[in-house]
């Protein structure tokens, strides 16, 4: 079982009722819906900005894969547990970073650039394009797939060079940004996906669903260190 943990921070949901009736469970609400309705999948436990400051390092190992979803709270997510969860991606959990988790103080810390990007909230469609069709997270997707509405993310994207581009978005505007980029952070891996914006039900979406769920597989851990040392060793022997 792949033991997932979610981060939302819940603050739309409580202050916009045009988000409430579209998630009434919040964001992590439907995100664990799909999720948990995976066989190899369980939800160990939803965050929000009411508890995510006292996450504590035992819960993250606990943790194979964390999603993060957050926007208006970043600056209220608390240094101290983003060091935890960064530290827990170094020594190899993974991490799945959703929408405008872009400018997420563990996205930011991770890249080490401002993760800035151009937006625009008009309601446009985007075509997201398949760039890397062997990759796991494009499994049972096609060429592209159509989300009716979306809010518009445009390049400029401030990131470092991701090591794998798997998705670009394209939108009626005729801006393009790449919507699906990995990255691997010592031994952890890293998945940003741009579609999510709260106003519009793009987590229903089955074509998101599908990426979301291939991208928790790929994030799951292969190997977790348990400590973030450099230590001194003697010289190895013959056996
Ligand atoms: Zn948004």
């Amino acid at each position: 079982m792949i033991r997932v943990g979610i981060y939302n921070e819940n603050v739309h949901e409580k202050l916009d009722e045009n988000v409430a009736m579209v998630y009434p469970e919040g964001i992590h609400g439907q995100l664990a819906a799909f999720l948990g309705a995976e066989e190899d999948m369980e939800i160990v436990r939803c965050y929000t900005l009411e508890t995510i400051n006292d996450i504590t390092e035992e819960e993250l190992t606990g943790i194979d894969v964390m999603l993060w979803w957050g926007h208006m709270a970043h600056h209220k997510v608390e240094d101290e547990a983003v060091q935890k969860v960064k530290n827990a991606v170094l020594m190899g959990m993974g991490l799945i970073v959703l929408h405008s988790g872009h400018h997420s103080k563990i996205f930011r810390s991770l890249m080490g650039t401002t993760c800035n990007l151009t937006w625009r909230e008009d309601g446009d469609f985007e075509r997201v394009w398949v760039v890397n069709p062997a990759h796991p997270i494009t499994r049972g997707i096609g060429r592209f797939f159509y989300l009716p509405e979306v809010e518009t993310y445009g390049e400029p994207f401030a990131i470092p060079e991701p090591d794998e581009v798997v998705f670009i978005g394209g939108y009626e505007g005729g801006e393009v940004f790449r919507s699906g980029c990995t990255f691997h952070r010592e031994n952890g891996r890293i998945f940003y996906f741009q579609p999510g914006h709260e106003t519009f039900p793009i987590y229903y979406d089955p074509n998101v669903q599908t990426v979301i769920k291939n991208a928790v597989r790929w994030a799951n851990p292969v190997f977790r260190s348990q400590a973030l040392d450099c230590p001194h060793v003697e010289k190895p022997g013959k056996d």
